[in-house]
């Protein structure tokens, strides 16, 4: 009741929320006293989460904040969102995001934009909280669920973290399943919490991940006790600094975190090694070509017969050009268009194969400082503190906005596991965060360097 009530007298303002789904998050409640009562409460017994738009939750909205899923309701439950429910959290509702998660400030949306919660010291400008996963963010931290289902294709779990002052992991790839999770690009799409703490994300996270064989790239590892990691010293951990992070007009004050961030390190008693990922300014270029690439094959499906919204024409051909043409925003038309071109005959060897060639070679950079002894690697998690709502210099510059995932896309493009962690406030008293990188599915060690940060 407390969180709905929050629900109820923020959200006209933040616009975190789409759906609403107050009945069904009473009765899980009820069921959750009982259990509690009964002294067989599970994991997250009686917790209330929100659950970003893109995972399939049965008979609730579900449209990936798209017109062309208009009334989607979907007949079955993600993995993700069934392993919450099995361990017992209860379910508040459905949160805004960038249309089908293509985005870096929520602003996509078919909802309109979430606010942030945080403001400038001194202004009354509204910021974005970060995109895509903004309505997840925004909403932890305005209080409004306790913790988030959140995706991260580029970076939409850490960046939106980072500029509301939460924590957000994106877990290896194959950790949690992507069954009933609208897909973008399923080589990059990832499936982790956003919480206000990282105990809660280390909780949040064991419950959301499974090997689950109606997702094949799912794998198979035993899930470890996050929350057995915090506390845990980090005495002769090797903290890797890749210098090829250090990029032009990076802001002082970023720069200035990062040092922060290597000397709380260094003080707790890691080893801090200067590492090169050379690659590293490939790595949005070549995220541009391939989530464009795979986006445009997982959207063929949008076609006004299976799903959503029809805008009817005089024939098939046209029935199908009217309600793509309505029904995805001008952000998703943009990928389609992108994808289509790099995929077809002319251009697949110029653009795409060779896009997937130098992915290896990215994730070839972060091999071969794993197998040279480092344990995580430290970054900032952004290139600057949340931004304007249609702020001037990016509103109509899309390239301008694909840079905010500099620091976040090649953690997807291997694979690997990566996590933003709250680390202090900028000059105008803004959030800004650091991001840890680690090994495949070792985790652990992401959540122990994360807690000597938090
Ligand atoms: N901002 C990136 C994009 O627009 C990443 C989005 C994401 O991680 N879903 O593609």
């Amino acid at each position: 009741d407390a969180y709905l009530g929050a629900i109820d007298a923020a959200n006209g303002k933040l616009n975190a929320y789409v759906a609403v789904t107050a009945d069904k998050a009473r009765e899980m409640a009820k069921a959750s006293d009982q259990r509690i009562a009964a002294g067989e409460a599970r994991a997250l017994e009686g917790v209330p989460v929100g659950v970003k738009d893109l995972f399939a939750t049965e008979g609730v909205h579900t449209q990936a904040c798209s017109h062309i899923l208009d009334g989607f309701k979907p007949r079955y439950e993600s993995t993700v969102t069934a392993n919450l429910w099995n361990d017992g959290a209860v379910m508040l509702g459905k949160l805004n995001m960038d249309e089908f998660a293509m985005g870096s400030s929520n602003e996509t949306s078919y909802y309109g934009p979430v606010i942030n919660p945080w403001r400038a010291k001194d202004s009354e400008r509204d910021l974005v909280p970060g995109g895509s996963s903004g309505g997840s963010a925004a909403a932890v931290a305005a209080w409004l669920c306790a913790g988030a289902t959140a995706t991260d294709t580029g970076g939409s779990i850490r960046q939106p973290a980072a500029f509301t002052a939460t924590v957000g992991i994106k877990p290896t790839y194959g950790r949690c399943s992507r069954w009933g999770t609208v897909a973008f690009a399923s080589s990059l799409d990832q499936a982790g919490p956003i919480t206000r703490d990282v105990r809660d994300a280390a909780i949040m996270l064991k419950s959301m991940a499974s090997v689950d064989l109606k997702d094949t790239t799912s794998v198979d590892v035993p899930v470890p006790d996050y929350e057995a990691a915090l506390g845990q010293s980090i005495k002769g951990l090797k903290i890797g600094i890749p210098k090829e992070y250090r990029v032009d007009g990076m802001p002082a004050e970023i720069e200035a975190l990062w040092q922060k961030g290597i000397d709380w390190m260094r003080d707790a008693g890691a080893e801090i090694v200067d590492i090169s990922l050379p690659h590293t300014k490939y790595a949005l270029a070549t995220y541009y070509i391939v989530a464009p690439a795979e986006a445009s094959s997982n959207l063929a499906r949008y076609d006004g017969v299976r799903y959503g919204l029809r805008v009817p024409g005089k024939d098939i051909t046209e029935m199908y050009e009217n309600t793509r043409a309505e029904g995805f925003g001008r952000e998703v038309q943009r990928r389609i268009m992108i994808g289509t071109y790099v995929l077809s005959a002319g251009y697949y060897d110029a653009y795409y194969l060779r896009a997937q060639k130098v992915r290896s070679l990215i994730k070839r950079d972060f091999d071969l400082a794993f197998e040279a002894g480092v344990d995580a690697i430290l970054t900032p998690a952004t290139p600057s503190a949340a931004f304007g709502i249609a702020d001037e210099n990016l509103a109509n510059d899309p390239v301008k906005m694909y840079l905010n995932d500099i620091f976040t896309v090649t953690v997807n493009m291997a694979g690997l596991p990566g996590m933003t962690v709250p680390a202090g406030l900028d000059s105008n008293g803004l959030p800004l965060g650091l991001q840890l990188i680690g090994r495949p599915f070792d985790e652990e060690t992401l959540f122990r360097a994360a807690h000597v940060i938090e």
